[in-house]
């Protein structure tokens, strides 16, 4: 009844049911809030009567009065809301005291200065919540607090807990004073006025800025409104035999199976979370643990910081036993709160746990084990996206606060390829090389990244880059290699010149060290320690032993789970043989994507495809492409043998080709030494090249219509890389892949072309083998006409960077400068180019598939562009009817669970 009583009164209705113990209560429902915010601030009618009934209830149940002078009954009034938003809304705890009642506590408890701090809580917290008395501005202290500070200053005492009955009462005087001259109103002594105000409050709080922010960020309606919950107050802080504290049922941060929390004896509830003492560990395996890591010695542990087990073991035991009672229940991992008074527990709130991306997976998986919930249950359990924390290499938890702390934290960019890394600044990929190869952990910094610096940001520990988006090449590139990058960072003043970066006020050169987290976006002055997850030293370390590794074991149990639920299929994008390797071993079905201008960057390579693009005539470029043929051919088998007969999608040379044009003087100076011709004639064939708008230029399919022999050269090492491995025996599945067709006649030219070569190939061999030419569907006219494109067509692959970027006309490498603003304002609903626009080039890809695949049943397709590793975008993919979603290496474990849940979502 979630919705009717909100998460916190749902619960505690439920533990009630139970039979746990939860101090007694009631809940005034989300409707009442609906209604009070429909109707202009009024109650329904029937309401006070209701209250006062319940209330009557509650002191029946506890044989004590609201009000009473001898016994008094003393109420939490608290939020609670459908979803939870923690903190953001108003409580209430002690209400009942007044002067009379605070007599009445003393005798009940005998414990005057318990009952005076507890009357000195109440009046601050309701003078804040409910009359808003608040600091005058930011930069001032909390009113109460100040008078609090001035009281101990006057006692001479640092600690609240030293201030005396004799102080507390007359802070609840000074108080009550304060009120009476900001507020200009008397604090109420009635309990009954004390309780409506509160509630007033608590559904008040439901719009202050802080909780609408909230609803905004995540997506909660403003219509759910909020439950005011009115329970019982106990008291954890009456004296040593009495605790508060918080509990997992297990580790929120590595999912293993034991109690996890922390208490304080002899205190109340928002001492734990405020951090004004340490709190102690629940059982005594975590506290000699805690101990062991301060350096604190076993006799002093026990003495000073005991575990709740060894100080409550009555009360420990109980707590144990709770636990598994609500994980039986609400078979999940539970977030509690309890309270022991006089060695008597309490339960206070329960709601299901957050935890970490490695605690979600050891959970879901454990969970199966113990028949707690069944496999697709278990599926639902873990984001995709919480798989990265699996993956990638991470910073230290405590090294990474440390840093935060002694404002180390620079700046903020995207967060384009997760990680952690850690490394010296160097300023150009040559540099980047050069420090690799002397051993030394390298930051690649470059204001944006070009093909040309695919060698430097491979061998970089990380990359870090001023501007680009989530697409940029910087992006995609890292992500693919597996690289940690944060990209399109703003604040950073980069100087290549002067071999500097201005951040944050301050001057880093070349060799100073930098951290970056490219899961977060966050960028660190100075060394942050990083390690290789364990499911990546088990998979291709082979360093660690999978039985050794509980994470890897149930990472294991997930994907198999997955595999078996999804339709999708996953393959991955890479062009080098380790990287097939690496998708391979995360379960890559194939490549989706091989993109072969990256192979055109390896060793001085370079040289013969600028020779090619800066050739004079046709037969200049047939020798430049002789020289590239072999180094194509090898690539490809390398890639063919590391796939074993999955399929491998080829994609002919795609970029605009001036982004592999030499750019200095010396450069060309180079060029023309190795190649022959006058620096001046390259000079000007360069310029001729370069284009105003290359991205809507001379690239794709169009280079391969004014240029055929290039593509010629393509498919002939292709062909004759598969012949070869046919010949001994080695299976084989190529598709060569068209990029950029707009018009049907191009891709007929095209395959035609293709398949004259294939085919001679195939007769000069004496070999036959298995290939498929098909198409990108990256330009809107293609989906459109996409009848017309299937008929030359073998298979459609969806290249929705380039589909998003022409759809919406959004430069991919230039939107990152404004589409915050876009999502900010609520425009767009995400970043395009990380979530696939559904109801714009979503409507484009339906259209396509549709009309594809009735001019040509059976057409297969796909998608490659960066979507495809992008849960969202890959649940839109599953009922688009997709064959497959191909996506970085790094990434393919996280479509396969995406895969699945969308296929158990049906
Ligand atoms: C695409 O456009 O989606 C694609 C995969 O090709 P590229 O990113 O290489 O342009
Ligand atoms: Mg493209």
């Amino acid at each position: 009844m979630r919705a009717l009583l909100g998460g916190k009164g749902a619960n505690l209705a439920e533990m009630a049911r139970l039979r746990l113990p939860v101090p007694p209560g009631f809940t005034i429902t989300t409707e009442v809030c609906t209604y009070y915010y429909d109707h202009d601030r009024r109650y329904p009618p029937s309401l006070r009567a209701e209250v006062s009934a319940a209330l009557r209830r509650l002191e029946k149940a506890l044989g004590r009065r609201f009000g009473d002078a001898d016994d008094p009954l003393l109420v939490s009034v608290r939020s609670g809301a459908r979803a939870s938003m923690p903190g953001m809304m108003d409580t209430i705890l002690n209400l009942g005291l007044n002067d009379t009642t605070v007599a009445g506590l003393i005798r009940a408890s005998g414990n005057e200065r318990f009952a005076y701090d507890s009357y000195r809580r109440f009046v601050q917290m309701y003078g804040d919540v409910v009359l808003g008395l608040k600091p005058e501005s930011d930069r001032d202290p909390d009113p109460f607090d100040a008078l609090l500070e001035a009281k101990k200053r006057a006692r001479h005492v640092h600690n609240d807990v030293e201030l005396t009955a004799e102080d507390l009462r007359e802070l609840v005087t000074e108080f009550k004073a304060l009120v009476r001259t900001r507020c200009g109103v008397e604090f109420p002594d009635d309990p009954e006025e004390q309780l409506w105000g509160a509630i007033g409050a608590v559904f008040g709080s439901w719009n202050n800025p802080r909780a609408v922010t909230y609803r905004k960020l995540y997506g909660i309606p403003g219509d759910w409104g909020t439950a005011v919950n009115v329970q019982a107050m106990v008291f954890g802080n009456l004296g040593s035999d009495c605790a508060t504290g918080v509990a997992f049922t297990r580790d929120p941060a590595s999912g293993e199976r034991s109690l996890y929390g922390e208490f304080l004896l002899n205190a109340q509830g928002e001492d734990v979370v405020a951090g004004i003492r340490t709190p102690q560990r629940i059982t005594l395996e975590a506290s000699r643990q805690w101990a062991r890591e301060q350096g604190i010695d076993e006799s002093a542990r026990a003495r000073n910081a005991p575990a709740l087990e060894e100080a409550m073991p009555q009360a420990y035991k109980q707590l144990v036993g709770i636990c598994r009672t609500l994980e039986r229940h609400y078979r999940d991992m539970q977030d509690l709160e309890f309270t022991i008074e006089r060695g008597r527990l309490f339960m206070l709130q329960c709601r299901v746990g957050k935890r970490t991306g490695l605690a979600a997976v050891r959970i879901a998986a454990d969970m199966v084990r113990e028949r707690l919930i069944d496999e697709r249950t278990a599926l639902g359990r873990v984001e995709p996206d919480q798989l990265d924390q699996l993956l990638q290499p991470v910073f230290e938890p405590r090294a990474k606060e440390a840093a935060v702390r002694e404002g180390r934290r620079l700046a903020r960019g995207l967060a384009a390829g997760p990680g952690a890394a850690t490394g010296r600044i160097v300023f150009s990929a040559g540099d980047a090389e050069q420090a690799a190869g002397r051993g030394e952990p390298v930051i690649l910094t470059r204001i944006e990244t070009s093909p040309e610096d695919i060698r430097g940001m491979s061998v970089a520990n990380g990359i870090l880059t001023a501007r680009g988006g989530m697409t940029s090449h910087a992006a995609l590139v890292a992500r693919q290699m597996g690289k940690v990058c944060v990209a399109g960072c703003e604040a950073l003043e980069i100087h290549y010149g002067k071999r500097e970066m201005r951040v944050a006020g301050r001057t880093l050169n070349e060799g100073d060290w930098v951290s970056i987290d490219g899961t977060t976006g966050e960028v660190f002055l100075g060394r942050i320690e990083t390690h290789p997850s364990e499911v990546m030293q088990v998979l291709l370390q082979r360093s660690l032993e999978p039985k050794h590794s509980k994470i890897y074991l149930a990472f294991a149990d997930l994907m198999r789970w997955s595999d078996r639920h999804r339709r999708l299929r996953v393959r991955a994008n890479a062009d080098q043989p380790d990287q097939a390797a690496l998708a391979v071993a995360l379960g890559a079905e194939g490549i989706g994507l091989c993109r072969t201008e990256h192979m055109f960057f390896e060793g001085d390579r370079i040289d013969a495809v600028r020779e090619m693009i800066l050739a004079e005539d046709a037969a200049g470029r047939e020798r430049a492409l002789a020289k590239l043929q072999p180094m194509q051919q090898s690539d490809f088998v390398g890639i063919f043998r590391a796939m074993a007969g999955r399929p491998v999608t080829i994609r002919l040379l795609d970029p605009p080709l001036h982004e592999f044009l030499p750019h200095t003087d010396a450069e060309l100076e180079a060029l023309a030494a190795k190649i022959g011709g006058s620096v001046e004639s390259l000079r000007t064939k360069r310029d001729a090249i370069r284009e105003a708008n290359p991205m809507l230029g001379h690239r794709g399919c169009r280079l391969g219509i004014t240029f055929p022999e290039i593509y010629r050269m393509q498919v002939r090492a292709i062909l004759e890389a598969a012949c070869e491995l046919t010949r001994s025996g080695e299976p084989v599945s190529a598709e060569i892949m068209i990029p950029l067709v707009g018009m049907v006649r191009e891709l007929e030219a095209l395959r035609r072309d293709a398949t004259d070569v294939a085919t001679q190939v195939m007769a000069a061999a004496g070999a036959k083998v298995k290939y498929s030419i098909g198409t990108m569907i990256e330009v809107p006219r293609a989906a459109i006409t996409a009848g017309e494109i299937a008929s030359q067509a073998d298979f459609f692959s969806f290249g929705t960077n380039d589909l998003t970027q022409l759809t919406l006309g959004l430069s991919r490498d230039d939107a990152g400068k404004f589409l915050p603003d876009y999502v900010d304002r609520q425009i767009l609903p995400h970043d395009p180019f990380a979530v696939l626009d559904v109801a714009g080039v979503g409507e484009l890809i339906r259209f396509a598939v549709e009309r594809g695949r009735k001019a040509r049943p059976g057409l297969k397709v796909g998608i490659c562009g960066e979507h495809g590793g992008e849960p969202e975008s890959v649940g839109f993919c599953h009922r688009a009817g997709l064959d497959y979603v191909s996506c970085s290496p790094y990434r393919v474990p996280i479509a396969r669970l995406a895969a699945a849940r969308a296929a158990l979502e049906r």
